[in-house]
């Protein structure tokens, strides 16, 4: 572990003073469907009540910053935006209210947002939380309805997933941010903002998989290949990966993957091949007499 890398951080980060200030910054800035982002300087203002400022230190791309870029849904469109929702940072300051982060702390920001108090976050079910879930249509702050960015001018620029890190600093609902150890390496916790976690949260909670279990995981992109970690964590004996690109062999064997099929080299639909074909235990009761 090299303390000394992430202590530079930190260090770098103590000597700047920017508590309730307005902090001008770089952010990569959509103008409007398709146009290329433009780096350039914006306002950030501190954060409200139960809100939380952070100084991002690593974004990733996902598919969901693409299509949004995009504007492949009409009605999800708002621009200026700053898009981007995986990433790992530093709380630069905290709103009125916000007692479990505090200045320093090392973060993951979270789209789905948990408020911990609503009927869904209540229930062990679901996660969908009322107030804070994923709603790609919201551009706004929950707090009052108005973005905490803006251009030079003092035009707002909006929000984007509760997130909004392809910005130098972003402010979110604290409901949306998740504090990490501080040991755990920064540049590379970007990625359980979003892929790895949907991927062993499938593996994990939604198929519940138990130790033993075949696993088949179909398309071994990021998500794909965090399905695969989940299932070996979960005692998965069998793990399947399908995928068109044989390159992925190798870089699933290292999260699991302990059999390879690329539909490519099938005479068959990868639907008949045995491997994938459901074991199923037929059980006989006999109810007459
Ligand atoms: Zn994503
Ligand atoms: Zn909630």
């Amino acid at each position: 572990m090299d303390v000394g890398y992430h202590k530079s951080f930190e260090s770098s980060f103590e000597s700047a003073d920017t508590t309730g200030k307005v902090i001008t910054c770089k952010a990569a800035v959509a103008w409007g469907p398709g146009q290329p982002l433009v780096m350039e300087d914006v306002q950030v203002a501190p954060p409200q009540q139960m809100e939380v400022r952070v100084k991002i230190l690593f974004t990733s791309i996902c598919h969901t910053d693409l299509s949004a870029w995009k504007g492949e849904n009409e009605a999800q469109r708002a621009y200026p935006r700053i898009l981007g929702h995986e990433a790992s940072g530093i709380v630069e300051s905290v709103g009125e209210g916000v007692e479990d982060m505090k200045k320093g702390d090392h973060v993951i920001p979270i789209f789905q947002g948990q408020c911990g108090n609503c009927i869904c976050c209540r229930n062990e079910k679901t996660n969908l939380c009322q107030r804070f879930g994923v709603n790609p249509l919201k551009s706004v702050m929950v707090n009052d309805g108005k973005t905490r960015f803006s251009t030079k001018d003092g035009n707002p620029i909006f929000h984007f997933l509760n997130t909004s890190t392809f910005s130098e600093y972003t402010v979110l609902d604290s409901a949306c941010v998740v504090k990490i150890d501080f040991e755990a390496p920064l540049e590379t916790m970007s990625l359980l903002s979003c892929g790895v976690s949907t991927g062993v949260g499938a593996a994990w909670n939604v198929a519940n998989l138990q130790p033993g279990s075949t696993v088949a995981i179909f398309g071994l992109g990021a998500v794909g290949l965090a399905v695969a970690e989940g299932a070996r964590a979960r005692g998965a004996s069998k793990i399947i990966g399908v995928d068109i690109n044989p390159n992925k062999f190798a870089k699933g064997k290292a999260v699991g993957i302990t059999e390879f099929i690329n539909p490519k080299d099938l005479g068959v639909p990868v639907h008949e091949v045995s491997e994938l074909q459901p074991k199923i235990e037929l059980r006989t009761s006999c109810t007459q007499n």
